[in-house]
């Protein structure tokens, strides 16, 4: 499954690791989200597993000094505390919430990724603000139980090259990834015919094309199946989530983009199937939270009892699947697209849909908008290889640039 010119795949189908001796030690990038949330409530429920070393948010220090607070309520350290917004930093030193404050932006941000003591890294940040901390904590050789799935989007080559390097692992947290992770584990690549990613359809699975360019915002952000911070939920509207998940499962899994497939599963209670090549498929089965998977990467790969109710297939009777419509949502298909192209154009895929993704948020755009800002900031940044994390990074201020200016024009249209 792995072209020759390639890294290899940042999972790993040979042996494993032994697990980590539990507690494990964590640090927790974007504390303040939704999967950053859902840690904390592992680590309070779970304090003879899980102990956090460190915390990241970005601007929201109340809900910052709350996550702290809890964590220490349930008997863990003083955590060091990175805050990437400069303002926010400011404020926060000013008045001493956090006795082990770290430096502003990135730089306290890598102090975590790559310094703060932990077993694992767990990268909860929201869109490619999360790939130079994922970078640092391979280049480190840590362990990282990633959920930002943009770091690997933007780079996934640069952190496949830092992570072989250092002798580094990452485990994926997307529920999709650990499901595949889970079928696969024990197996060859070479076994293998395709990864199939499930996708909920997100809430505009039936509507006409028509329809598509009159959606609210509340419609948008009204998810049917999955409870998540607001741009993985637009994402999810537009499928652009199932294309950026596409390019995630090539870095993990080494797979080919031609065996990487989709399929629509409206009830998301499968996750995700492996096709063997004998035309077995494995599925993985569990109800739609993310706490299952996120638990299943911090312990180490390891299925320990968790309080969240099991799955009962009987109540949720049929299951039903159905081939993605890439008409009405061009999102799968130019992520696809811009993962087969490879260097500059899933970094600029990534970016214009940032851009578009705030711009629809804000009231600026249009559902249906996205799409487009994403198409044309595709053609109208001229393709190039990306060697390395600064090349990256230039590429997506360029394309942010680009993807703003045509926003504009499209809002004004
Ligand atoms: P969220 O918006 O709820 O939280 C994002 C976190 O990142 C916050 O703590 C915020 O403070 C921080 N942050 C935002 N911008 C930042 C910046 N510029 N610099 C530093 N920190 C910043 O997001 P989420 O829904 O928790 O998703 C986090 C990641 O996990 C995303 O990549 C998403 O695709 C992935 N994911 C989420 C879910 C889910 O259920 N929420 C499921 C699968 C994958
Ligand atoms: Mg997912």
């Amino acid at each position: 499954m792995k072209p020759a010119d390639m890294p290899p795949p940042l999972w790993s189908f040979g042996d494993q690791p032994p697990p980590p001796a539990l507690p494990v030690q964590a640090v927790l990038l974007g504390a303040t989200g939704s999967i950053g949330r859902q840690t904390i409530e592992l680590a309070e429920r779970h304090p003879d597993r899980l102990v956090i070393t460190g915390l990241s948010a970005h601007r929201r220090l109340d809900a910052l000094a709350a996550a702290r607070d809890r964590l220490r309520a349930a008997g863990g350290p003083e955590p060091a505390v990175a805050v990437s917004d400069a303002k926010a930093h400011a404020a926060a030193a000013a008045a001493g919430t956090f006795p082990r404050l770290l430096p502003a932006g990135e730089a306290g941000l890598r102090e975590l990724a790559a310094a703060v003591a932990a077993d694992v890294v767990v990268n909860a940040l929201v869109g490619v603000a999360g790939l130079p901390p994922t970078w640092h904590a391979v280049r480190a050789g840590r362990t990282v139980a990633l959920a930002n799935k943009e770091s690997l989007v933007a780079g996934g080559e640069v952190v496949r090259t830092a992570a072989a390097a250092a002798g580094a692992r990452v485990i994926p947290v997307d529920s999709e990834h650990s499901a595949l992770a889970q079928c696969l584990v024990g197996r060859r690549p070479d076994e293998v015919a395709a990864l199939v990613l499930t996708a909920s359809g997100g809430p505009f699975r039936d509507l006409p094309a028509a329809e598509l360019a009159h959606v609210t915002l509340d419609q948008v952000l009204d998810h049917p199946t999955w409870n998540m911070g607001p741009k993985i939920t637009v994402d999810s509207a537009t499928l652009m989530n199932k294309g950026l998940e596409v390019i995630e499962a090539h870095h993990l899994f080494g797979a080919d983009y031609d065996a990487i497939e989709v399929l629509v599963h409206p009830d998301s209670l499968v996750h995700a199937l492996v096709r063997f090549r004998d035309g077995a498929l494995l599925a993985h089965l569990g109800a739609p939270d993310m706490r299952v998977p996120l638990a299943y990467a911090l312990w180490g790969e390891r299925h320990l009892p968790l309080a969240t109710p099991p799955l009962d297939l009987a109540a949720a009777g049929a299951l039903r699947f159905a081939r993605p419509d890439t008409e009405r949502f061009p999102c799968l298909r130019l992520a696809r697209e811009a993962g087969r192209a490879g260097g500059s154009a899933p970094v600029v895929l990534n970016a214009a849909n940032e851009v578009a993704v705030a711009g629809l948020l804000a009231g600026r755009l249009r559902f249906v908008h996205i799409a487009r800002v994403v198409a044309e900031t595709l053609a109208a940044v001229p393709p190039r290889p990306v060697p390395d994390l600064d090349a990256i990074l230039a590429v997506d201020a360029e394309a942010r640039r680009a993807a703003a200016g045509i926003a504009d024009r499209i809002a004004a249209d």
